[in-house]
This record gives structure tokens, C-alpha cells and sequence, in this order.
């Protein structure tokens, strides 16, 4: 039975990806290392959409991703703004309050999205050190348009740094760092990357940098950016054992996404969520999020009354096919399908044959 992963995140890895994996460890500073760390960097420019900002590749999950993204910006007490779209936006919050932060947030009802005026007000009543967003919600599938977003803030109150989380993003949509002004912007490996988990891949603005330059108490030794530029800047230096195995893989993962073309690979994106989404509709289900804010890394699909979401996804999970669950107050109500990385117009219409099944044995 072929076996399908449509969940977002980890998303499947291609032969030639778990290839690059799977060769002996060699020293994270053998030349042959330091060679592909270099060219794994430097292809994760075009992702992010930027060619001057400074890329840090460090072993850990998203997470630490959003962690580093605060802690080398913010010092205790500072004021920091979430824009949340869901359950990752409130993970800045809750990781701000872990660090002693002011945080407020502006938080959008499920599925819908925080449109400008309100942000517009929060940014004229009170003066913010850094602004997050999340580019996609994998909770709601909510895709936040930042480029609106960060010419708000460029007007209203420009010293505000701008941290986007890209994590389930960053491969699957455009992003433009440079252009939008973005300041921090991360991703996780096991994404639209088509990585397993392990790598964030983060970039920082030279005024990100200097903002870490000037803070006098630092809460983080290991995701210290000022410990690993060094090493990013020549990777014979040591700092932290890199996961030599997993970067290997990355830097494989990126070659074939920029050999088939970026625009290509954005482009089988929004096929796929177009696709997906069209056929599921047809069988009842419709998209959380409405057409205009919908992400096309995944799809959060709405049970149409008289299917159970435990019985619905064990069943096609029986077929082979592994979708999501829903979090937060969405669990129950809705499942997630992940349409990312390597997944191919085959695996989508191989899922929904086994959809299609499911729905005529069990609930029809
Ligand atoms: C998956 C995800 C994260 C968390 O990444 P982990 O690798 O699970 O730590 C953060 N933000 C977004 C938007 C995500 O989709």
C-alpha cells in the first residue's frame, strides 16, 4: 500500500533528498561540509527574497526559529505587537510572556484575517519595538499579505522591526524580504521545503543586527545570533556542532526547488490548493478560509454535517493516507490537508480517490 503523509508538516522527502541524508557523518569542518553549508546558505536567499540579509541555518525546529526571532530583538519589558491568525500567532504570544515581554496582541476569529485599519490603530496608540506575523497559519490556512501589511508599518511607525514566521510558508509562497522591509524572517526544514524536521533556517536585516548589538543582557547562549555569525560567515569556524546530515539534505532540497525554478514551484502551489480545493467542495467540504486570504501550502476543510472527524481520517488513514487533525478551537470541526514541498498532482488525486471512498462506504 502506498503510504501518502498530506499533513503540514513534516510533508514527504524525495529519494534524492534522503540520499543526501543518508551518507556518513564527515566533520562539520571537512572542506567538502563547509562547501555545501556555504551553498545551502546562499540558495535560501532566493526563498526569502533577499540578497543582502544575513542567513543563519541552525539545528532545532521552528520553534526555535520564533524563539531566536524575539530574543535577539527584545529585552524584558519591551513592547512587543502579535498580529495572530491562529495557534502559531499565539505561540509569539505565549513566547513573548515566557521572556518578560509586553505583549499585546490583535487577533483575528478563526479563519478570518486582521485587516489593516486595525492594525493601523494598534500601531498609532502605543510605540512597538518589533510586530509579528505568521505568513501562514497552519491552524486556519490563514496567509497573511504582508506585503500590505509592512508598507503600513514602513508609514506608520518605521522604527517597528517586522519578524514574519514563515514556517509553513517560505518555499510555497513569495517571499520578498527585502522589498517588504522584513527584518526577521525564519522558516522550519520539514515544510514547503520538502526536508524532514530538524533545520530553521532563519535571515536577519543588518537593523536586526545592530538591534542585537546594542542589547545589554542576553537570554539565550545557543540562540545567540552573535555567537553564530562567525560561523556563518566561515563555516570551519566552531560554535555548535551543525546537523552536518540534515544540511547536506537541505542544500539537495533547495537545488532541485531552484533547478525546476522558483516561479514554477510557487505555481504547482497554488495549482495543487486549487485543485485540492475544487474537488472537495464537490464532495461537501469547504475551505475555512475564504479564496482571497487562503493559503496554498494547505487546506483546512470544514466537515459537512453527519461526518465524524476520528472516524473520517482513521478510515483514510487505513487507505494510506494521513491527513491532520485541527487545533485549538478548530479540533473537531475541520481536519488539515498539507499540499506542499514534493507532494505532486499524482499523490492529490491519489487522496482523493481515497476520499471519495471513505465518504461512500462510511457516510453515504
Ligand atoms: C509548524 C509551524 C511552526 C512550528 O514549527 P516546529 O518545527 O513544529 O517547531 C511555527 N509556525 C508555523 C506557521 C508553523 O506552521
Amino acid at each position: 500500500m502506498k503510504e501518502l503523509l498530506l499533513i503540514p508538516g513534516p510533508t514527504p522527502v524525495s529519494e534524492d533528498v534522503l540520499k543526501a541524508l543518508s551518507q556518513n557523518a564527515i566533520s562539520h569542518t571537512d572542506d567538502r561540509f563547509v562547501e555545501v553549508f556555504i551553498k545551502a546558505l546562499n540558495k535560501m536567499k532566493p526563498l526569502f527574497g533577499t540578497r543582502e540579509r544575513r542567513i543563519f541555518i541552525i539545528a532545532g525546529s521552528g520553534t526555535l526559529g520564533m524563539e531566536m526571532a524575539l530574543t535577539n530583538i527584545l529585552e524584558e519589558n519591551e513592547n512587543l505587537l502579535v498580529v495572530s491568525h491562529g495557534y502559531f500567532g499565539d505561540r509569539f504570544v505565549e513566547i513573548g510572556e515566557t521572556l518578560g515581554l509586553n505583549v499585546d496582541v490583535l487577533k483575528s476569529k478563526a479563519g478570518m484575517h486582521i485587516d489593516s485599519s486595525s492594525l493601523t490603530d494598534y500601531l498609532t496608540k502605543k510605540k512597538y519595538k518589533a510586530v509579528t506575523f505568521t505568513h501562514v497559519d497552519t491552524s486556519t490556512g490563514v496567509m497573511t499579505n504582508m506585503e500590505e501589511m509592512s508598507k503600513i508599518i514602513k508609514e506608520v511607525s518605521p522604527d517597528t522591526l517586522i519578524v514574519l514566521d514563515g514556517v509553513c510558508a517560505t518555499g510555497g509562497v513569495p517571499e520578498k524580504m527585502d522589498e517588504w522591509g522584513i527584518d526577521v524572517l525564519f522558516t522550519g526544514s520539514q515544510k514547503a521545503i520538502a526536508v524532514p524536521p530538524g533545520l530553521t533556517m532563519l535571515a536577519f536585516s543588518a537593523r536586526a543586527i545592530s538591534t542585537r548589538k546594542e542589547m545589554k543582557k542576553m537570554r539565550t547562549y545557543y540562540g545567540d545570533i552573535l555567537r553564530w555569525i562567525p560561523v556563518m560567515e566561515n563555516p570551519h569556524k566552531y560554535f555548535a556542532t551543525p546537523a552536518v546530515n540534515m544540511i547536506f539534505a537541505l542544500e539537495k532540497s533547495l537545488d532541485d526547488i531552484l533547478e525546476q525554478g522558483l516561479d514554477k514551484y510557487y505555481e504547482k502551489h497554488r495549482m495543487l490548493a486549487s485543485l485540492t480545493r475544487t474537488a472537495m467542495k464537490k464532495f461537501g467540504f469547504k475551505n475555512l478560509a475564504a479564496a482571497d486570504i487562503a493559503a496554498p501550502t494547505l487546506s483546512v476543510f470544514i466537515y459537512p454535517p453527519g461526518i465524524d472527524d476520528a472516524g473520517f481520517r482513521s478510515l483514510l488513514k487505513e487507505k494510506g493516507v494521513t491527513v491532520a487533525e485541527a487545533i485549538g478551537e478548530l479540533k473537531g470541526k475541520c481536519f488539515r490537508m498539507g499540499h506542499m514541498g514534493s507532494v505532486t498532482e499524482e499523490d492529490i488525486l491519489h487522496a482523493l480517490k481515497h476520499i471519495s471512498q471513505v465518504i461512500r462506504e462510511k457516510y453515504i
